[in-house]
């Protein structure tokens, strides 16, 4: 299994939907738990390592290409 890795300033696309609508969410904060921000709506929660991992689809880095 592959695991994505990410990094605070990181965009994560989920594979579950925020109740807003969106799946973009920014990192705000890593380590055991990690620290989210929904860019649909402004939300930002506190989600356990292993329960984000399994729900991420894809890692947006802003600094990738730069
Ligand atoms: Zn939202």
């Amino acid at each position: 299994m592959n695991i994505p890795k990410f990094d605070k300033g990181d965009t994560l696309i989920m594979k579950k939907k925020h109740p807003c609508g969106s799946v973009a969410f920014e990192v705000l904060r890593t380590g055991s738990d990690i620290r989210i921000r929904c860019l649909g709506c402004g939300h930002d929660l506190t989600v356990p390592r292993i329960k984000l991992e399994k729900n991420i689809k894809k890692v947006e880095s802003p600094t990738e290409g730069v």
